[in-house]
């Protein structure tokens, strides 16, 4: 089984950072409050800003939060079912930062693999995702993959009964001991 584990939103709670910085420029917008993918139209603020921001905040990478406490126990974990590959959709400048915050939470994987877009992950050899991504969610369907949905105020709004969405990365191990 070959795993594809997504970075920003399911184990980087990036979000965090961005709005430390968001509420310093603009006014104030709590996490709960991004109900979308695309929340920056509803804020008014320009996409390419938002990117730039959000590349911005992993130059500063060790003030990035995990989403969750023991991340590196659930990726050793994870790796006992398959091969667990880091898949991730960004802007290249910023994977060596990527890179140094996977180092420090000690997390496990086997390969890193950086794409350009998101729904570009979905036509990758995976046959598991484990993503927060709704875009990325619905080719992951398409495309009759297994995707893992990591709850986040912005994909609240995809129902699927295909969908496995999970609230922590535990219950990822649990669906595969079941099986
Ligand atoms: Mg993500």
């Amino acid at each position: 089984m070959k795993i594809a584990l997504d970075v920003d939103g399911v184990l980087a709670d990036v979000i965090v950072s961005w709005l430390e910085h968001n509420n310093k420029i603009r006014s104030e917008i709590l996490k709960h409050e991004i109900t979308d993918w695309n929340f920056w139209k509803k804020f008014n603020i320009n996409q390419y800003d938002f990117y730039a921001e959000l590349s911005k905040c992993w130059e500063n990478w060790s003030n990035i939060p995990p989403t969750e406490t023991k991340l590196s126990d659930f990726t050793k974990k994870i790796s006992q079912f398959g091969q667990v590959d880091i898949v991730t959709a960004r802007e290249r400048s910023t994977d060596s930062f990527v890179k140094n915050w996977l180092k420090h939470h000690d997390i496990v994987y086997e390969n890193y693999v950086s794409v350009v877009s998101g729904p570009m992950k979905a036509d990758l050899n995976y046959d598991v995702f484990i993503d927060d991504s709704p875009l990325n969610a619905m080719k992951i369907l398409q495309n009759q993959k297994r995707i893992f949905l990591y709850d986040q105020p912005w994909n609240q709004n995809i129902v699927d009964k295909r969908i496995n969405r999970i609230s922590n990365l535990s219950q990822v191990i649990n669906q595969f001991n079941q099986k």
